[in-house]
């Protein structure tokens, strides 16, 4: 064989082997490597977890040398998002070296091979139905699969699981929320125990984030989000008071009155929120929904950044008591026509109705031309106004800056005066010209 076909053969070898690495192409200083090598090492000592002070010390080896707290701070961060270990600033005790241990745990509260004496227990029974679990049966569970891989461990694993969303702590109480296991139940259940299907009950359109591929998970950062943000409303089995949390669906309370509440499902590619009003009185929703909308894309974008994840979706809308999973409009769509025909009921419904209710701040100025009602109400500068502020202050304040930097470097102060000497009869017959 040809050698220089040979080394290319080789070549590309190498660069397909080295690509496959995880930090393939980062920049890496040499301490960063011996240090991510000690830490191996551990791993495959079977030591599953360490503290920050057992870091620094390993930090401190003579090969590694790095005595500065900021620049293991620096590492460690790298090192979880890589996914190598695990670290939370705000946990710094608790650094998990194995991040498989993590999932071994995680396991430990999901499997289906449970100890018989641990179901037994009512609040084995609790978890089952309403997906809540105490900290007791938790530690049990880690206790009966894990064994003293996890001794003492309980509270550190439980700050962590919170952090990744996989269980949500009910507040003052040592109870959990685990979204993966909540209770299923029919979306059309959801809609009587509510009294969706009341006269009463006005819904405003449905806002969707249709996505390529929303993983489950995917939708359980934003279910833990609206937990924590929003009151779950209480819903009666006649006998007791239940959780209104469900798999894939969940409602709550936006006021004290509990007239106003906000319904959020998904599907196996969206996610959907309504506004339900049961009050009689006429109230302005516009702006709670446009919030509500602003909060929830700000939220996917964070929930994205944080877990690294590279998930597209795009903003539909459907009529108010239409199936929120299919045939849902696009809005780039909707910007393009003023109705469209609604497949569902063989009708024709107007854009702007669609899209209105949860996205006053967008639509804002085309509803001051109709009506001058919103005006005097509220003074919100629309997105439009904004971006323009934004190229004013950018031209005002930044460009002028900015050109003057550029300037300065094409043209030295030390020597601008020598270049406007020499080339002064091209800039005057410029200076003609302009
Ligand atoms: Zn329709």
């Amino acid at each position: 064989m040809d050698s220089d076909e040979e080394f290319e053969r080789l070549r590309l070898q190498i660069s397909g082997t080295a690509r496959q690495m995880h930090n393939w192409g980062e920049l890496m200083p040499l301490k960063w490597i011996l240090f991510e090598h000690l830490i191996e090492i551990n791993k495959k000592e079977r030591k599953d977890f360490i503290t920050f002070s057992e870091m620094v010390d390993m930090a401190k080896h003579p090969d590694i040398n790095m005595v500065d707290i900021d620049d293991v701070l620096d590492f460690l961060r790298f090192q979880h998002k890589v996914g190598n270990i695990i670290f939370f600033n705000d946990i710094p005790n608790f650094i998990i070296l194995n991040p498989q241990w993590l999932i071994d745990a995680f396991r430990c509260l999901v499997s289906h091979d449970i100890d018989p004496k641990l179901q037994h227990r009512n609040d084995w029974i609790e978890f089952e139905q309403n997906g809540q679990i105490s900290e007791s049966l938790i530690t049990e569970l880690f206790k009966s699969k894990l064994g003293s891989r996890c001794l003492g461990q309980t509270e550190n694993l439980l700050k962590v699981m919170e952090k990744f969303d996989i269980l949500v702590r009910i507040d003052k109480t040592c109870l959990y929320i685990m979204p993966s296991m909540m209770p299923s139940i029919s979306f059309d259940d959801v809609c009587k125990t509510i009294g969706i299907e009341q006269p009463q009950c006005k819904r405003t359109s449905w806002l969707c984030l249709k996505f390529e591929f929303l993983p489950p998970a995917f939708f359980n950062h934003f279910y833990v989000w609206f937990i924590r943000r929003y009151t779950p409303i209480k819903v009666s089995n006649g006998k007791q008071s239940l959780s209104s949390l469900f798999r894939g669906i969940c409602i709550f309370d936006l006021d004290q009155s509990k007239c106003t509440k906000l319904l959020v499902t998904m599907s196996t590619d969206t996610i959907a929120l309504q506004l339900l009003s049961f009050s009689d009185e006429e109230k302005d929703f516009y702006s709670i929904c446009s919030n509500i909308r602003k909060d929830l894309i700000e939220q996917s974008e964070a929930i994205k950044r944080r877990y690294d994840l590279t998930i597209f979706y795009e903003l539909h809308f459907k009529c108010s008591n239409g199936r929120y999973y299919e045939s849902t409009m696009s809005h780039a769509d909707l910007k393009q026509c003023s109705q469209y025909y609604c497949e569902q009921h063989q009708t024709v419904h107007q854009s702007e109705e669609i899209c209105s209710p949860w996205m006053r701040d967008v639509y804002e100025h085309k509803m001051t031309d109709v009506s001058t009602k919103y005006d005097r109400q509220v003074s919100v500068i629309t997105l439009e106004e904004e971006n323009y502020l934004r190229i004013v202050i950018l031209i005002i304040k930044v460009a002028k800056r900015a050109v003057q930097v550029t300037f300065d470097n094409e043209f030295h102060p030390l020597v601008l005066q020598e270049v406007i000497r020499k080339e002064y009869p091209v800039l005057m017959k410029l200076k003609k010209r302009e």
